[in-house]
């Protein structure tokens, strides 16, 4: 009756949220006195798990699988839970991981919880901190059902070492053909994309036009961060709409966030303020960015911004 984890990867290579999900299995198991098995799909090497509590991996090695897919995703999950007789399921609240959640919580028929931010302040009742209105508050939900499962948020848990004895076994779900084929839409294309990014950079209304994101995707270049941009930027058709964050868009709950030319409405803030840093640049000392901002640079954006790639290249290259 081990805690099940499904540790996420990106063509083999595991997640930072994978090893967080993990940490969270390890908390949880210790609560309930149990050990943690992680379910891994085409993840390479996955010898790392053992550093953060994790005593068994059930890998699964499928090309049919190297696609995300909700429907055999939560399949497979589906097949470990019951081979573990799994009571308790930690998975990320991913944009993939939202998608397969509630799949596998009709099969495995289990309540479900996204946006924890916590370990369980309770089992009985099963109880979780969660994050509400677009992480303007925080409310504690219980879990009633046999089965339950949990979904992690970016960044809120944390990574904790902890190294025990791991045992790999292969494992052979059986992959029913999907009527449904659902895809990640994570990645408009091979850059890192903004869920799992650690930096991102965003452009605002305040770069006038599509023809200026150059400089925008230099300096995302320059600190290895993905690309992101306000609503009315990608409603303009400047940029694609897999790059709109906030409220209505994706969340982002990056290490750092660099926002240029935004203003700072509250419906853009909903979706950002999960990010650790926030770096505000703007040429309005009153746009009200800067009151949620860690750092504030008051100033042309077309003027500072290129200064800082250029800084950043002299530091890059000094310290290479
Ligand atoms: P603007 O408000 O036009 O701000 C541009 C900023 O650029 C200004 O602060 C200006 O001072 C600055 N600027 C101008 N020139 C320069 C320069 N040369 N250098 C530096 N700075 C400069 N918005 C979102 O982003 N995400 C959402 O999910 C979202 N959802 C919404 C949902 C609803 C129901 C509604 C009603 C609105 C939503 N919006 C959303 C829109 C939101 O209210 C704002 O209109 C939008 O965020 C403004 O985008 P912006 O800051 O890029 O543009």
């Amino acid at each position: 009756m081990s805690v099940l984890v499904y540790t996420e990867s990106d063509k083999g290579t595991f997640k930072k949220i994978a090893l967080e999900t993990a940490s969270y299995a390890k908390t949880v198991a210790d609560q309930m006195g149990t050990t943690v098995t992680a379910v891994t799909i085409n993840a390479d090497d996955t010898s790392v798990l053992k550093n953060y509590g994790v005593n068994k991996v059930l890998k699964v090695s499928n090309k049919d699988l190297d696609t995300f897919n909700a429907q055999r995703y939560a399949d497979v999950i589906t097949q470990a839970c019951n081979k573990e007789g799994t009571k308790v399921v930690i998975l990320s609240s991913s944009a993939d991981s939202k998608y397969l959640a509630p799949i596998l919580a009709v099969k495995l028929n289990a309540g479900y919880a996204s946006n924890v931010v916590d370990a369980p302040s309770s089992l009985e009742p099963f109880t979780v901190k969660r994050t509400a209105f677009t992480n303007k508050a925080f409310n504690f939900s219980k879990i009633e059902s046999d089965v339950k499962i949990v979904g992690v948020s970016k960044n809120s848990y944390g990574l904790y070492e902890n190294s025990v004895e791991l045992t790999e076994e292969d494992f052979s779900p059986s992959i029913p053909e999907s009527g449904v084929h659902q895809k990640s839409i994570n990645k408009s294309s091979d850059k890192v994309s903004i869920a799992d990014a650690e930096i991102v950079v965003s452009g605002g209304r305040g770069l006038k036009g599509p023809e200026n994101w150059g400089m925008i995707e230099e300096l995302a270049e320059v600190l290895g961060a993905a690309t992101a941009c306000s609503k009315p930027v990608s409603d303009l058709g400047w940029r694609p709409h897999s790059e709109h964050v906030g409220q209505t868009g994706k969340p982002v709950a990056s290490n750092l966030y660099i926002a240029i030319g935004i203003s700072g409405a509250i419906q853009h803030l909903a979706g950002i303020n999960a990010s650790k840093v926030k770096v505000v640049i703007n040429n309005d000392p009153e746009a009200p960015f800067f009151k949620a901002a860690d750092y504030g640079i008051v100033g042309d954006a077309f003027e500072v911004v290129p200064k800082l790639i250029e800084k950043l290249k002299e530091f890059k290259a000094q310290n290479a």
